[in-house]
């Protein structure tokens, strides 16, 4: 018998390996399996097939030495998965691998750690009551005891030993004392009397929250307008496989999704809810918990090691009683039994993306395919979808179905623009602010109530900009900002490498001077409070969040009214639901719009769009959104104020096809990376010149991006450009055979980093 093994070594391709007599009969798809390597390593992996028969090698073929498992740990569909993702984003199926399990259940190197015992059940205290004696008796003789009599009252209440008097409620014990605000002794005493005893009770350890299963709330009825639309999901779902909910704000979508869940639940198949970051969806946790209850697991980054793993070991089992996962991008490689649906919730989010390290997937893309892999439903759903989704939905790819109002009749908030070069002239700016804008913070603020200033964190890479016209350069050929360069006091295109030098002066007409845009979230804390003092404002940013409970602090101070003005970057647009803040503030649309990215104008519409959304949310309160920009006439600026996606979507689609760039194509960036700047120079453009062989005008650059350094590592890229239409797994074998003859041809590519970026952002 031989098995095929995924290791985690960062080489393309699978191994054969050979297994003895004793592990041959025991060996099944999935497990892990530990085999030496090279001269003197041993590693663990897993078993990607079986076969009776040997293939044909050119290497020796060794053993298997042990199989650590009694059972597979990943499902078949997860292998397929990573197979896919491994061809399709150009990495070793050994990254995918280690991105996907978790680390106690990961293949590490050496023979130590890889076979581990079962976890230690977790024990907790609970309480049950006991009710020998009439009521009256009870409370008669805790008379004396307000305390121990106030504790047994909430246990009374807590256990429901009223209305089940056979078999009332456990109750945990924490929760009891803390319900009760009563400390242990006084616990104790009713023990000692005999009103109830304690016992130890295994837990899991995943977070379920505090609403026990007896207690779940039903979904609300929709209404009338989220009813048709729940139905032309379902009809959509009877020919096409996705999905797009496009629904304005607070329209309800949430709402939809639970009912679509529970329908789901019931036909006995999964669903799986991914969110961009669970850190900002407390709300929505709880929410779901309500009415799912400890049905539903939630998943994201902050978890320990032993809670993922259980996660893991619980959707493995066959019998679990799981069947909601809310998770962030990542769950796509939990094993899940058999999806029926997938609802990716602010699919437009750049967080589905991940960066690094490899694999730099999009989660929302690869759960199209992990969707597909079960015969599941894909449900995108977003006030502002991304121009990839609403370009496959408008050719009819993907269903649509929109929510065009709020419920409750909530009418989205007013924005109006103020012109920073016009308050320049005439008034002069206050700092940052203009005279609008803060005669509207301090009349908000006078008020009691609140405001949220926004301000994207300046781009890595400084655009320039004429203080005078606001004009900033634009590449001639790819129509996104150009970066400004110090050392070299040019101009550079990101994008193809076009450059020129800096101009000192504004071209258009006047003898102005350029400046460089961009200022940061804390230069705004600091003006506003000189300029306010009675205002009390907080900063969030990544800065200021370095953890949950910070993050979560932040929030509640703000809920509580401890602050009134919330300055902060992306993180402020994203579902915050705060009932006083009356105005909206965006400091600088501009920097906004200038980022050297073909996609800055849709994420500028996107935040803008959202963060407005905090403003006003209570019905009766017309909240104020403020934008300061240069030119209150710009196109987009005009598409914001009158919350018109459809018309931008048009216009920046007709922009993306013009000029070449998704969902009309598809980009390929191409990083090498190496110690030297001359030598990684010479071999990213002798690399260019290969792929320009095969793939002629479609490849751009190389080019330094805006930081060219990195941990002293030089970093030259290579951006390719294809047809849509182009076969992915064509592109895919020349990108292979060009990568393999170069490392033939030049021992440099030994000596660099060199990795892919398949749909970069
Ligand atoms: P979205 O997900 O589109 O932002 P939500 O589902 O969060 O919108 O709805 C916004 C608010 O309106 C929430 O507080 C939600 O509970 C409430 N809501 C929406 N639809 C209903 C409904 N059918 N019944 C009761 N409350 C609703
Ligand atoms: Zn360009």
């Amino acid at each position: 018998m031989f098995a095929e093994l995924i290791l985690p070594v960062p080489l393309p391709r699978t191994f054969t390996y050979r297994l003895p007599d004793g592990l041959a009969e025991r060996a099944r798809i999935g497990m892990r399996a530990t085999v030496p390597f090279g001269r003197n390593h041993t590693y663990t992996g897993i078993i990607v097939s079986l076969s009776p028969i040997q293939p044909q090698l050119d290497y020796e073929v060794k053993n298997v030495l042990s199989l650590p498992d009694e059972y597979p740990i990943v499902r078949k569909t997860q292998l397929n998965l990573w197979q896919w993702m491994a061809d399709y984003y150009l990495c070793p199926a050994g990254d995918v691998m280690k991105a996907a399990l978790p680390s106690e259940l990961k293949p590490e190197t050496g023979s130590k750690g890889v076979i581990r015992e079962d976890f230690k059940p977790k024990l907790k205290p609970f309480v049950r009551i006991i009710l020998d004696d009439k009521l009256s008796v009870a409370f008669d003789q805790l008379r004396r005891s307000p305390k121990q009599q106030a504790l047994f009252m909430t246990l009374l209440d807590r256990s429901h030993a009223l209305q089940k008097k056979d078999a009332p409620d456990v109750v945990a014990q924490d929760e009891l004392l803390q319900a009760a605000g009563a400390s242990t002794d006084q616990l104790r005493e009713l023990v000692r009397k005999g009103f109830c005893e304690i016992f130890q009770q295994e837990v899991s350890r995943l977070e379920t929250g505090q609403f026990s299963t007896d207690r779940l709330e039903p979904v609300h009825p929709l209404t009338e307008m989220q009813a048709v639309a729940y139905r032309n999901i379902c009809q959509t779902f009877r020919d096409r496989s996705v999905c797009l909910l496009h629904g304005v704000t607070s329209s309800g979508k949430t709402e939809i999704y639970m009912h679509l869940m529970q329908e789901v639940v019931g036909q006995g198949r999964q669903v799986l809810m991914m969110v961009p970051e669970i850190a900002l969806t407390t709300q929505l946790c709880q929410r779901l918990r309500r009415v799912f209850g400890q049905r539903m697991l939630v998943y994201h980054s902050k978890l320990s090691e032993v809670e993922r793993v259980e996660i893991w070991k619980t959707l493995l089992s066959d019998e679990s009683r799981v069947d909601i996962i809310l998770g962030v991008r990542s769950s796509i490689f939990l094993p899940c039994r058999q999806l029926g649906l997938v609802i990716v919730d602010e699919e437009h989010e750049p967080s589905y993306k991940q960066q690094d390290p490899a694999p730099r997937y999009q989660g929302r893309d690869v759960s199209l395919v992990l969707a597909a892999r079960h015969g599941a439903k894909v449900l995108l759903g977003s006030a502002t979808p991304s121009l990839e989704s609403w370009y496959l939905a408008q050719s009819g790819k993907y269903g649509l179905v929109q929510l065009t109002e709020r419920h409750a009749g909530v009418s989205l908030p007013s924005i109006q623009l103020v012109s920073t070069l016009q308050a320049r002239k005439q008034t002069g700016m206050q700092g940052l602010f203009t005279p609008r804008l803060l005669s509207a913070l301090r009349q908000t603020i006078g008020n009691g109530q609140q405001a949220i200033l926004f301000q994207i964190r300046r781009g890595f890479a400084p655009v320039i900009e004429c203080t005078a016209c606001g004009w900033t350069p634009r590449c001639p050929r790819c129509d996104v900002s150009m970066t400004y360069h110090k050392h070299t006091r040019m101009l550079t295109c990101h994008y193809c490498g076009y450059s020129t030098p800096w101009p000192a002066r504004c071209p258009s007409g006047g003898n102005q001077k350029l400046d460089i845009l961009g200022f940061g979230t804390e230069r705004i804390e600091d003006q506003l409070r000189d300029l306010l003092p009675q205002s009390r404002p907080v900063r969030m940013d990544t800065d200021t969040t370095s953890s949950k409970t910070i993050y979560e602090r932040i929030l509640e101070d703000f809920e509580a009214g401890k602050t009134n003005v919330l300055i902060g970057t992306q993180m402020v647009s994203k579902g915050l639901d705060f009932k006083a803040v009356q105005t909206v503030g965006v400091l600088s649309a501009d920097s906004l719009m200038n980022f050297p990215d073909f996609r800055a104008h849709e994420r500028a519409f996107q935040l803008m769009e959202q963060v407005a959304g905090r403003a006003g949310r209570r019905a009766g309160q017309e909240g104020e959104v403020l934008i300061q920009c240069n030119d209150p006439k710009n196109r987009l600026l005009q598409q914001v104020v009158r919350h018109d996606y459809t018309g931008m979507a048009e216009t920046q689609l007709a922009d993306r096809q013009k000029y070449g760039f998704p969902p009309f194509t598809r980009l390929i960036m191409i990083y090498i990376k190496g110690r030297y700047e001359d030598r990684t120079r010479q071999l990213a453009e002798q690399y260019a010149a290969t792929l320009r062989q095969s793939f002629g005008e479609r490849v751009l650059g190389p080019e330094a991006p805006g930081i060219s350094r990195v941990k002293n590592f030089f970093i030259q890229q290579i951006l390719l450009k294809i047809e849509r239409e182009a076969s992915t797994v064509t592109v895919r074998q020349y990108l292979n055979a060009i990568y393999e003859a170069m490392v033939k041809a030049n021992n440099e590519m030994q000596r660099v980093v060199f990795y892919y970026d398949v749909d970069p952002m």
